[in-house]
């Protein structure tokens, strides 16, 4: 079967590194075949028409020509900007830690449209003035889970026993929610942040932006699933230590 040379794709710029004096390796997160890294030659010229669709964050709709080795840019169109997003110090650093988490968590070449749609909805309800810490909140839960790495919320990770409303602790190290008896083990956890940590996973990410959490109940799972994240992330994320506090 031959392979076309050329195929269009809808990408969001998760990462960038320049590459000689003109040229950017930009690495995508394409919808239709997940993470691809391509070249993109002359984008820092000033006068490059590629450039303002190849800014961190935004949606693009690119044409890729297949290389020896790395794909070429070779059309690129905005699809949605999110200009907000690189104005803004504090959301900049939420997308920032979006794109690493994602980059860091997803293989070359795995197509995953969920992944694709779960981080756009995530930098839109950044770019829209939506909740920080329930969109990041949210966006850790449902792409851990999503790729078979979150966190137990219904059952006793020790003993297997159903968790109620209330848990009598949380192990990052053993990936989740303790009983009442097997709970002395692990941090506190308070029935309102299982709650949300509940709501943040099911509901969708499109309308975490417009909730916002108890202060009390933030500061417990910003705590919480940095701890977790740290174990189930091999490499360390340095965007993490930007994120609003
Ligand atoms: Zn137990």
């Amino acid at each position: 079967m031959s392979r076309a040379r050329s195929y269009q794709v809808s990408a969001i710029v998760l990462r960038q590194r320049d590459l000689g004096e003109a040229d950017r390796i930009v690495i995508l997160l394409t919808r239709e075949r997940g993470k691809i890294a391509a070249v993109a030659k002359g984008v820092k010229r000033a006068r490059s028409k590629l450039a303002p669709a190849l800014q961190l964050f935004t949606r693009v709709r690119l044409q890729l020509a297949r290389g020896r080795s790395l794909e070429v840019v070779t059309q690129a169109q905005a699809a949605a900007a999110f200009p907000r997003l690189r104005s803004d110090v504090e959301r900049y650093a939420c997308a920032c830690y979006a794109a690493e988490l994602a980059d860091s968590m997803i293989e070359e070449g795995a197509a995953c449209e969920w992944v694709f749609d779960l981080v756009e909805a995530t930098l839109k309800g950044l770019d829209e003035g939506g909740d920080m810490a329930s969109l990041v909140r949210g966006f850790e839960l449902k792409l851990l889970s999503g790729l078979g790495y979150g966190p137990e919320l219904e059952r006793c990770v020790e003993c297997g026993a159903e968790i109620g409303k209330e848990a009598g602790g949380f192990s990052a190290a053993d990936g989740g929610v303790l009983c009442a008896r097997c709970g002395r083990g692990g941090a506190p956890l308070s029935r309102a942040a299982l709650a949300g940590l509940r709501d943040l996973l099911r509901l969708p990410q499109e309308e975490l932006g417009g909730r916002r959490l108890k202060e009390s109940v933030r500061q417990e799972l910003e705590r919480l699933m940095r701890r977790f994240v740290d174990y189930r992330v091999d490499r360390e994320l340095r965007s993490a230590a930007f994120l609003p506090k």
